[in-house]
């Protein structure tokens, strides 16, 4: 599985923004989805609630299934999956890192 964290860039590789590339700018783990900025935009209708206040459309991103996007890797630029690596940070301590499964760089 391919872990993806708010900042990354992704591309989207199904429904009808396939093939927009954009930005993580939240993730809801627990539904399993993340909200890509300008991805899957729907137009809400808003009711004036208060008096002055105007109705109108606003458009925001909904959140998309986080199987519907893979990550592009910063390093080689190519939609890729990651693996992770453990790798030592100090004698003592150990850090978990993503890795590209393309060119085997590591991420983060
Ligand atoms: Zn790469």
């Amino acid at each position: 599985m391919t872990k993806i964290k708010v900042g990354d860039e992704v591309v989207v590789i199904s429904g009808k923004d396939k093939e927009k590339r954009s930005k993580v700018i939240q993730k809801i783990p627990k539904e399993n989805k993340l909200v890509v900025e300008g991805v899957n935009i729907t137009k809400r209708h808003i009711k004036p609630t208060r008096r002055g206040q105007e109705s109108g459309i606003v458009e925001r991103e909904t959140p998309i299934f986080t199987g519907k996007v893979m990550l592009i890797c910063p390093r080689c630029g190519k939609r890729t999956r990651t693996g992770v690596k453990v790798l030592p940070k100090s004698p003592r301590e150990k850090e978990k890192l993503r890795f590209c499964k393309k060119c085997g760089e590591v991420i983060d």
